[in-house]
C-alpha cells in the first residue's frame, strides 16, 4: 500500500495509473476508521481497478467551538485496517499541504446545505465542498464513495457534482451499525459507558418512526413528534433537530413519500450524533 503525504507524491502515482487506463475509486475519510469506512473501501475495490482512501481531518469544516483538536486520530491503526482491506493508496496530507497560508478560494452552496446540520454547523459544508473539490482535483477518481449515514453531506456532494459538472459518479453506501443499532461513528469513541447505552435511543426512535410509516402514517408532524417523544424519554439525550425533508433538496415536507429523508441530530452529553432513514429503506435492525 502506497502512503502519499504530499500532493506531488499522490499525483505521480495517479498519473501512472491513468496512463495505464485504470479506473480509480476515492473514499474520503477523516480517519479513526471503523467498519463503516471500510465498507466504502470494499465497495470501491469491487468497482474500480485502484482504490484511494484519503485520511484528513479537515480544519475548514470545524467551527471555532467544535471538536477539531480532540477529534480522535490513530494513523497506525488506520494504516493497518486499510492495508488489510487492500486499499492501493492512502493520501494523508498535513493541513499545511492542503491549505497554503494565503488560501482564499472556497466552494460554497446555498439551499441544500442550509438546513439541518448546515444550520447547527454553519461552516461545515463549505469546508466539505472545498476539501472534496481539492481531493477530486488531486486524485481524479472515476467514482467517489460516501456513506448514507451522513445523508445531507451526500445530498450536498451530489448537488455540487451535478452543478459544477465534476466528471465522477458519487456512490452512496448503506449505514453500518453496531449490534444494538447505533450507527458506527468515529465520534462514538467520545461516549462514556452510560452515554453509550443512552445513544441506543437514536436508532430506537428511528425504528419506531419506520414502523409507524410502514403502518400507513405519512404525516411528517406526527412522525417528528413520535421521534421527539421517544428521544426525550432518555434523560441524557438533548435534541438538536428531528426533521422530515425531501431527499434531494433537504427542504421540509409536510407529507412523507418514498425517497424522503428523516434525519436526526441528538446530543448525548457533549457528543453530537446523527442518524437517519430514507422512506422506503428496509427497517433498521434494533436490539
Ligand atoms: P468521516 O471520517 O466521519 O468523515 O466519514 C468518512 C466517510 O465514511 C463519509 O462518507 C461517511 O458518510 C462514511 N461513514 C461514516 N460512518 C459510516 C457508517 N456507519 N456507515 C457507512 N458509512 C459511514
Amino acid at each position: 500500500m502506497i502512503i502519499a503525504k504530499t500532493i506531488d507524491e499522490a499525483r505521480k502515482v495517479i498519473w501512472q495509473w491513468k496512463a495505464e487506463g485504470l479506473t480509480i475509486g476515492l473514499c474520503p475519510t477523516m480517519g479513526y476508521l471503523h467498519e463503516g469506512h471500510i465498507s466504502l473501501m470494499e465497495a470501491s475495490k469491487k468497482e474500480n481497478d485502484k482504490t484511494v482512501a484519503s485520511l484528513f481531518v479537515n480544519p475548514m469544516q470545524f467551527g471555532p467551538t467544535e471538536d477539531l483538536a480532540k477529534y480522535p486520530r490513530d494513523f497506525e491503526r488506520d494504516r493497518a485496517m486499510m492495508e488489510a482491506c487492500g486499499v492501493d493508496m492512502v493520501f494523508a496530507p498535513e493541513a499545511s499541504e492542503m491549505y497554503a497560508e494565503d488560501f482564499c478560494t472556497f466552494v460554497d452552496m446555498t439551499i441544500v446545505s442550509e438546513t439541518l446540520c448546515g444550520k447547527s454547523r454553519p461552516v461545515m459544508f463549505r469546508g466539505v465542498c472545498t476539501v472534496l473539490t481539492k481531493l477530486i482535483n488531486i486524485v481524479y477518481p472515476n467514482r467517489m464513495y460516501m456513506g448514507k449515514k451522513d445523508a445531507q453531506q451526500l445530498a450536498v456532494v451530489r448537488r455540487m457534482v451535478r452543478d459544477l459538472n465534476f466528471n465522477i459518479e458519487v456512490v452512496g453506501c448503506p449505514t453500518i451499525r453496531e449490534e444494538d443499532g447505533l450507527a458506527k461513528s468515529s465520534r462514538n469513541s467520545y461516549l462514556a459507558p452510560e452515554e453509550r447505552k443512552a445513544a441506543h435511543i437514536l436508532s430506537q426512535a428511528l425504528r419506531l418512526a419506520q414502523d409507524a410509516i410502514a403502518a400507513g402514517q405519512r404525516n411528517s408532524a406526527s412522525i417528528i413528534a413520535l421521534i421527539k417523544t421517544k428521544i426525550l424519554s432518555e434523560p441524557l439525550a438533548e435534541i438538536d433537530y428531528v426533521e422530515a425533508v425531501d431527499g434531494l433538496s433537504m427542504q421540509h415536507v409536510e407529507t412523507l413519500s418514498d425517497g424522503d429523508l428523516v434525519p436526526i441530530a441528538v446530543k448525548i452529553g457533549t457528543t453530537r450524533l446523527i442518524d437517519n432513514f430514507t422512506v422506503g429503506d428496509p427497517p433498521i435492525e434494533v436490539k
